[in-house]
């Protein structure tokens, strides 16, 4: 009788062993070359759910496997404690955030425990302790002595229910991303990282692995558009700036302008509307301002002006051109005006007509007569109505006109991005202090290195109020100036929490290092991450702020690589009746049930078997089941003993039992390597099923067979780790499987067993193909067809009959 399989048991048994014996710490001192696998470290929302382990329980397998491989593997874990979640969570359940946040780390590290990964625990980080925030502060210094943070007011978005600022890539529609609200929009004095210095950069993915579909959205982030910025006068008395600027990619149509719009927000509409129309423009702005940007920009929103009464001078032509003011014109993009020119914008198009602004074609559209468009044309073509200009097509003319204002002083040629500099300022308790000083002799003043961390008050009042909490904690705002020992005033809004995972994967190198945020020699053994992986809604906001940190730190000299991550792997995502899981569904599957239930082994197999990792898949409860039961299977099967019978093709049985064993490492080998679990799960799942068909038959020697169960706990060792371990200990092999070699195949071996297809025509032999012997009657139908010694005997033939003796005879019967 054997054993029950009893995952409870072996699985915390075998946990307690590997800790004890610190079986997946790991050292620089190792003579395997290094491989670092990295999962997006969590939240510290509270409960792991099922779709943190279908994060985690993959890539676990899959470093698990290049440990195998010979790798000396960093798989590290560790805590995204600061932030809103958790500071609203705190607030709501009435508890301190530190508190609440330590209290969930240790539930998530219980879980995070109970899948049995190959975290190295002695490497955890945690962000929102001090000894880790001190280096989050001190890389602030870092980019602030490089010109790389500077404060400037700008206007920016705000949640009125977050009461916070928020960044753009938090702005989901026009609607916060964390609550929902509709966002507004204020002005602040803030703190800014200047990520556009790397705008160009950021574009480029050269020598890194990643998938286009991020590559692609990182770039359309950056969004650079090359074009020309314009020079239209000013000829108002008493408006000094004497020009306004506005840019384009379509110099070609400047011809046709027929108005300008500035954003109404834009600092000289006081100046230049004229005392009559004063009223309706005010009017206009106060409604304008009580709009999100959205609503704004939104494609299905009327567009709507007002002429403020003012004109500009089109240099090129000497044409006066009314300036309006409209909302889809927004200052905080480009230069908060745009020349207006209806036959080619289809936006200035509608404008037009609707105000009965003047409508000239400078781009002949083809076959065009001088007619009047239906709408606007914006193609290029050849310039019309452009006076020395005309004739030219669009592309030469976009070369001429720029050079022409070049040489004029008019304009010059220009590259804008869409991505803004990063805006880091939170006026929220919950995150890391900005390490500077206000003193009002010296100004803005850095916090001295070796006064680093600045701590966070524990005592602060942490609800929100729309200023920093900290504002109003005396005892951390009132210091001196290190300068001047003045008193002085500490800055009080904390930092974006996205600062602190832009350096995380450096920490992990050397945690305990207290001189530095890591140590050079161990940081240069380990980085860049040779695999992460992660959820692909951080396409633009934490994998290209981990990119800016890493190339602004390679310019100061602290790093010497320029991207931090090699290769990207973004798994899909669990859903729960085919609906995302979320609170308010209440369809969170919690893994906690499932692991006391049926063990850890079997809901990563699970995961893994599910879907392709990459697109997810639906959660189901009998899908669990089914792999369950082929865990039970399995360790019957190994445990279950072994007698051979008296087999009379016993040479072929064992020849036809290696060739399906090589076959199978070669199979999951590469599936894994290809992170194809799914695939590689179903494969062994085969492999257990024709096993125990040899062990029913009886038809191998004992050896042979130890030998395939000895493969086949291999295999499975990445998989299910504790009962790869337990079942290794069983058939009396050396602790630990995990410190064995992977598996190795032999492709003579592997290699499907051949025969010798003859191919008939009415009866008559006309051809002989080597083919596999595992050969199905469709394939060995296909490839005697395509043979062009049996087409000769086809042509103006009709196929009537095919007849198949499995792997030896095709006859085609034809007439
Ligand atoms: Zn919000
Ligand atoms: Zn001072």
């Amino acid at each position: 009788m054997v054993v029950k399989y009893n995952p409870q048991e072996i699985e915390k048994k075998w946990q307690q062993k590997w800790a004890e014996d610190r079986l997946y710490e790991v050292s620089e001192d190792d003579p395997r070359p290094k491989w670092y696998a990295l999962t997006m470290f969590p939240y510290t929302s509270g409960d792991l759910h099922i779709g943190h382990w279908y994060a985690i329980a993959p890539s676990d397998v899959h470093a698990r496997f290049k440990r195998m491989q010979g790798y000396n593997v960093l798989h590290p874990m560790g805590f995204d404690a600061f932030g809103l979640p958790a500071e609203n969570a705190a607030i709501s359940r009435g508890i301190h955030p530190f508190t609440w946040t330590m209290q969930n780390i240790v539930n998530m590290r219980r879980q995070l425990r109970s899948i049995g990964a190959i975290y190295d625990w002695s490497r955890e980080v945690i962000t929102c302790l001090p000894d880790y925030y001190k280096w989050t502060q001190w890389f602030f210094l870092k980019l602030y002595e490089n010109g790389l943070a500077y404060r400037g007011k700008a206007p920016v978005n705000w949640c009125p229910r977050c009461q916070t600022v928020l960044a753009n890539e938090q702005v989901v529609e026009g609607f916060c991303e964390r609550c929902g609200a509709a966002v507004t929009r204020r002005d602040l004095e803030q703190w800014f990282f200047r990520i556009t210095k790397y705008a160009d950069e950021l574009m480029q993915h050269s020598g890194i692995d990643w998938p286009e579909r991020i590559r692609l959205m990182q770039r359309n982030w950056v969004g650079k558009s090359v074009g020309t910025e314009i020079s239209f006068a000013l000829e108002q008395p008493g408006v000094e700036e004497g020009e306004i600027r506005v840019f384009t990619t379509r110099p070609d149509t400047i011809f046709g302008v027929t108005f300008m719009v500035l954003a109404p927000e834009h600092p000289l509409v006081a100046k230049l509307t004229s005392p009559e129309k004063r009223a309706e423009v005010e009017d206009y702005i106060a409604r304008s301002q009580r709009q999100t940007e959205i609503e704004r920009l939104s494609t299905e929103k009327e567009k709507d002006g007002v002429f403020i009464g003012a004109y500009v001078v089109n240099k090129l032509n000497d044409e006066a051109v009314p300036i309006w003011i409209a909302d889809y014109v927004l200052m905080s993009y480009g230069t908060g005006a745009v020349m207006g020119v209806p036959a080619h914008d289809s936006r200035d198009y509608w404008f037009a007509k609707k105000y009965d602004l003047p409508i000239r074609v400078v781009i002949a559209p083809p076959g065009w007569r001088g007619e009047e468009l239906e709408e606007a044309y914006t193609e290029p073509g050849t310039m019309v109505n452009s006076a020395q200009f005309s004739g030219l097509l669009s592309q030469q003319g976009i070369e001429a006109v720029s050079d022409s204002l070049e040489e004029n002083s008019w304009g010059k040629r220009t590259t804008t991005y869409r991505l803004r500099d990063w805006l880091i300022s939170r006026q929220r308790y919950w995150g890391a202090p900005i390490p500077m000083i206000y003193c009002p002799n010296c100004g803005i003043v850095p916090v001295p290195e070796e006064d680093l961390p600045v701590l966070l008050p524990e005592d602060a009042e942490f609800r929100p109020t729309g200023e920093s909490p900290l504002k109003y904690c005396e005892q951390f705002v009132n210091t001196t100036c290190p300068q001047c020992s003045a008193p002085a005033k500490r800055e009080t809004d904390t930092m974006d929490t996205f600062m602190c995972s832009s350096w995380y994967f450096l920490r992990y190198a050397s945690p305990d290092c207290n001189t530095a945020p890591f140590d050079a020699d161990q940081l240069r053994y380990w980085l860049p991450v040779d695999l992460y992986t992660g959820g692909a809604e951080h396409a633009v906001m934490h994998l290209l702020y981990a990119r800016f940190f890493v190339k602004a730190l390679r310019d100061m000299g602290l790093v010497d690589f320029n991207e931090p991550f090699n290769r990207l792997f973004n798994q899909g995502i669990i859903i729960v009746e085919r609906q995302k899981m979320s609170k308010s569904r209440g369809n969170v599957i919690t893994p906690d049930e499932y692991v006391s239930e049926l063990g850890a082994d079997t809901v990563r197999a699970y995961l893994m078997f599910v879907a392709p990792w990459e697109q997810g898949g639906e959660w189901d409860d009998s899908g669990i089941s089914g792999v369950s039961r082929w865990l039970n299977r399995l360790w019957n099967l190994v445990l279950g003993g072994y007698s051979c019978g008296d087999s009379i093709a016993r040479i072929k049985a064992e020849r036809e039992l290696s060739r399906i064993t090589h076959q199978t490492i070669r199979k999951v080998t590469n599936d894994l390597e290809k992170l194809r679990f799914n695939t590689m799960i179903a494969a062994l799942m085969e492999f257990t099923n024709y096993l125990t068909r040899v062990k029913e038959t009886g038809s191998v020697t004992p050896s042979a067979w130890e030998e395939a169960m000895k493969t086949l706990m291999l295999l499975l060792a990445p998989t299910a780790p504790h009962l790869a371990e337990e079942l290794w200990q069983r058939t009396k092999h050396d602790y630990s499987i995990h410190n064995r070699s992977w598996p190795d195949w032999n492709e003579e071996i592997a290699k499907d067993e051949e025969t010798t297809l003859v191919v008939q025509v009415n009866g008559k032999l006309r051809d002989r193909i080597m083919v596999p012997a595992s050969i199905t009657e469709a394939e060995a139908r296909q490839i005697a067809l395509e043979r062009q010694r049996v087409k000769a005997y086809l042509k103006d033939k009709e196929i009537i009959n095919i007849i198949y003796v499995p792997g030896r005879l095709v006859n085609l019967v034809v007439r």
